[in-house]
């Protein structure tokens, strides 16, 4: 079992293929790779604890970034998996991809069905509760993606000073199919409330909050993990200091993921990558971020 006291912070990087209107503009394939855990651009070498060339599937970005993060947040502990970008590098991809095909769902949809996986496999001594939320910050305003009344939520602290999204939708579901329903259900509240979903999407922070509890009715011993899921705002739109991890000025989103990257944390940050010369500078700072992260 893992070390409760210990910070376990994991950066994977992740390239997608040129487009079809990069190559038609003739852009250049400019990663090389070495090994499992290198990319070189412009002749500099950028380390990270996994390097994800292209071609590599959904299933195997999956098994990398997240199968382990599901193992601690069922044994109890709090995780955290977050994709870091510039527009149109892939983290919407990453995190949630097609989230009704087999091949290309993301990590959230396998995320899921791992969760009820484990739950099916286990005896009837063990009681789970599994409840959702879905939010998204914008101009550092928190609105509810279950609930569109609920447009300016707030940070609190609970007891034990972690921060959590007060009054925020959470919704009981007791499968895979029931928590696809929900994230649909929270993407075309998105959708109506916005006139330019892709401007819009650059601009804010979505986050998928997993809430896991059990209960040994024997035993009486009680576990309970959360798992925030979170594609965050391009990474173009925001300036960002050397001093802290946490490169947005944006404060909510920030004090939500503070607790993430200190104390006993579970983290995995995707730092998702445009292949384009014609996005170098950008890929080179994306990349930048993720070597400071470590
Ligand atoms: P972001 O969320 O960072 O703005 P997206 O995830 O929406 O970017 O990706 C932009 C486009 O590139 C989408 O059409 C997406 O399907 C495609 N894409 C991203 N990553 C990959 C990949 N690894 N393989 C194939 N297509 C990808
Ligand atoms: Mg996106």
């Amino acid at each position: 079992m893992a070390d409760p006291a210990e910070c376990t912070i994991k950066v994977m990087c992740r390239f997608r293929p040129l487009n079809s209107s990069e190559v038609t503009r003739g852009d250049k394939y400019i990663p090389k790779f070495q090994g499992e855990d290198t990319v070189v651009i412009a002749g500099k070498p950028y380390m990270f604890d996994r390097v994800f060339q292209s071609n590599t599937t959904q299933e195997q970005v999956y098994n990398a970034c997240a199968q382990k993060i599901v193992k601690d947040v069922l044994e109890g502990y709090n995780g955290t998996i977050f994709a870091y970008g510039q527009t149109s590098s892939g983290k919407t991809h990453t995190m949630e991809g097609n989230l009704h095909d087999t091949d290309s769902m993301g990590i959230i949809p396998r995320i899921v069905q791992d969760i009820f996986n484990y739950i099916y496999s286990m005896d009837e001594n063990l009681e789970f509760h599994i409840k959702v939320s879905y939010f998204e910050i914008y101009l550092d305003k928190i609105r509810d993606l279950l609930d569109v009344s609920k447009t300016n939520l707030s940070v609190h602290e609970d007891k034990n000073r972690v921060p959590y999204v007060k009054g925020c939708t959470e919704r009981f579901v007791c499968s895979p199919d029931e928590v696809m329903d929900t994230i649909d259900e929270g993407k075309s509240n998105r959708h109506v409330a916005v006139t330019n979903m892709n401007e819009h999407s650059s601009r804010s922070h979505s986050i998928f909050l997993i809430n896991v509890k059990q209960e040994n009715t024997q035993t009486e011993q009680k576990l309970s993990g959360k798992l925030y899921l979170v594609d965050l705002a391009g990474s173009e739109k925001f300036l960002y200091s050397t001093a802290a991890y946490i490169p947005y000025r944006d404060s909510k989103m920030t004090r939500i993921l503070q607790d993430s990257l200190g104390g006993n944390c579970r983290t995995t940050i995707v730092i998702c990558c445009s292949p384009s010369s014609y996005n170098e500078a950008e890929t080179k700072s994306t990349l930048m971020f993720g070597q400071r992260a470590k």
